[in-house]
C-alpha cells in the first residue's frame, strides 16, 4: 500500500485526487489530508478517507477540527501550522502538492527533501525557487511528476531522461497549449469592468479561484512556461504557446525529424492525476472516453500578448532568471487577491505587475531565504500600489 498525503485536499485538485484514490483502495492508503481553514470540508473528508493525520495551517481551525473529530469518534490526529504540513509531506511515500500559491513552497520542498514521489500541482513553488527546487530534487533523489495537464502531457510525449535537456532527446521545441481563457474574444475596452465571477467562469476547466483568474489574464500560461523551463531543462525560446480553445490537446512535443506528438483527453484533471499516481503503470481515472467524432474540430491560434500582457511579463521573467519569477509570482498573488476582493480592476492587474517588476533588482538567489526575501519585497510593493491603481 502506497501512503499518500494530499496537501490542499479541500481544493479543486485535492478533491479530484481523492476521487481517483477512492477508486483504488487496494493500492493507496490516505495518510494525511491538509487545508488552510476549511474545517467542515476537512472533517467530511476525514470521515470518508480515515487518514492518520489531518493538518490545518490555521491553529484555531485545527482546534475546532480536533473537537469535532473527537465528538464523532474519529481516531485521526490533527496537526497545525507549517510544521504540521511539512511533517506529513515528509512522512508519506507519495505527496500530491496541491496547495495554492507560495504557501505551497515549504511543504512541497519538505516532500522533495524526503526523497519520495512528488506530484507537482503547485506550480508556484517551481516558479519561485526553480533552480534550488530542482537541485533539491536531484540531491534527494525525489521522483517529480507533473500534474498540470500541459506538463503532464509533455511528460507523456517526452518520456525518458528530462535532465539531459531537449537536444539529447531529439526534441526541437515544446508546444504549450492553452484555451485562451474566458476573455479570448471579449472586447479589450471592457476588461476594466470584468467581475471576479466572470473571470472565474472558465470555459473548459473547473478550478480554484486563483488559477481561474490567472487563466483569464493568461498569467497561468506564463507561470506554466516558467514551470516547463525547469521541469524539462529547456530555455524559454524553445517553448511556443499555442492557443487551442477546445482544451482537447493538452500540449505537444516536436522532434527534429518533424514528428509532433500530442497528448489528448477530456479536460478533466483526474487524467493527469491518475497518470502520475500510477506512473509508470496506468490505472482507471473515472474519466470518460474522448469522442473525437463528437468533438469534430480542433482550432489553434497564436496568443495575443497585447491583449494578455501577463504572458509577456512571464516570458521576460523566465528569460531574466534570478529572482524575477519569484517577484512576478508574489506580485501576481497580491494583485489577484485584490481583484477577487474588488480592490483592483482586472485591467489593472498587468499594469500593477509591470510596475513591481521594473523596480526589481535582479540577482541569482543563493538560498531559500533569498527567494523568500524577494517574495516579501514584491508583495510589499504590490500592496502599496493597490491604492494607486484602484478598482
Ligand atoms: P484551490 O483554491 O481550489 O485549493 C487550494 C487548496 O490549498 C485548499 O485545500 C486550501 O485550503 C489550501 N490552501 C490555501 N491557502 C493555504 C495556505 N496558506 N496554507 C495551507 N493550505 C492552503 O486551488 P486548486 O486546487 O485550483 O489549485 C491548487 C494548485 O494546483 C495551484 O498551485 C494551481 O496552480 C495548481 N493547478 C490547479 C489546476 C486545477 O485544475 N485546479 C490545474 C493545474 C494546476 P482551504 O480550503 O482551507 O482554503
Amino acid at each position: 500500500m502506497e501512503r499518500v498525503t494530499v496537501l490542499g485536499s479541500t481544493g479543486s485538485i485535492g478533491v479530484s485526487t481523492l476521487d481517483v484514490l477512492s477508486r483504488h483502495p487496494a493500492d493507496f492508503e490516505v495518510y494525511a489530508l491538509t487545508a488552510n481553514t476549511s474545517v467542515d470540508a476537512l472533517f467530511d473528508q476525514a470521515l470518508v478517507h480515515r487518514p492518520r493525520y489531518l493538518v490545518l495551517r490555521d491553529a484555531a481551525s485545527a482546534e475546532l477540527l480536533q473537537a469535532k473529530l473527537r465528538a464523532a469518534g474519529s481516531e485521526s490526529q490533527v496537526l497545525s501550522g507549517e510544521q504540521g504540513l511539512c511533517q506529513v509531506a515528509a512522512e508519506a511515500d507519495t505527496v500530491m502538492a496541491a496547495i495554492v500559491g507560495a504557501a505551497g513552497l515549504l511543504p512541497t520542498l519538505a516532500a522533495v527533501r524526503a526523497g519520495g514521489k512528488v506530484l507537482l500541482a503547485n506550480k508556484e513553488s517551481l516558479v519561485m525557487a526553480g533552480r534550488l527546487f530542482m537541485d533539491a530534487v536531484d540531491a534527494h533523489g525525489a521522483t517529480l511528476l507533473p500534474i498540470d495537464s500541459e506538463h503532464n502531457a509533455i511528460f507523456q510525449c517526452m518520456p525518458g531522461v528530462h535532465r539531459d535537456g531537449l537536444d539529447a532527446q531529439g526534441v526541437r521545441r515544446i508546444l504549450l497549449t492553452g484555451s485562451g481563457g474566458p476573455f479570448r474574444q471579449r472586447p479589450l475596452d471592457t476588461f476594466a469592468s470584468v467581475t471576479p465571477d466572470e473571470a472565474c467562469a472558465h470555459p473548459n476547466w473547473e478550478m480554484g479561484r486563483k488559477i481561474s483568474v490567472d487563466s483569464a489574464t493568461m498569467m497561468n500560461k506564463g507561470l506554466e512556461l516558467i514551470e516547463a523551463c525547469w521541469l524539462f531543462h529547456c530555455p524559454p525560446s524553445r517553448i511556443d504557446v499555442v492557443v487551442h480553445p477546445q482544451s482537447v490537446i493538452h500540449s505537444m512535443v516536436e522532434y527534429v525529424d518533424g514528428s509532433v506528438l500530442a497528448q489528448m483527453g477530456q479536460p478533466d484533471m483526474r487524467t493527469p492525476i491518475a497518470h502520475a499516481l500510477a506512473w509508470p503503470r496506468r490505472m482507471n481515472s473515472g474519466v470518460a472516453s474522448l469522442d473525437l467524432i463528437l468533438q469534430a474540430r480542433l482550432d489553434f491560434e497564436a496568443p495575443d500578448e497585447q491583449r494578455f500582457p501577463c504572458l509577456r511579463l512571464a516570458r521576460e521573467a523566465a528569460e531574466a532568471g534570478g529572482i524575477a519569477s519569484a517577484s512576478l509570482n508574489a506580485a501576481n498573488e497580491v494583485a489577484v487577491d485584490a481583484f477577487l476582493n474588488r480592490q483592483l480592476s482586472f485591467a489593472a492587474i498587468p499594469r500593477l505587475l509591470e510596475r513591481v517588476i521594473e523596480n526589481v533588482e535582479n540577482v541569482e538567489p543563493q538560498s531559500l531565504a533569498d527567494v523568500q526575501a524577494a517574495d516579501a519585497l514584491a508583495r510589499e510593493r504590490a500592496q502599496s500600489l493597490i491604492g494607486e491603481f484602484g478598482s
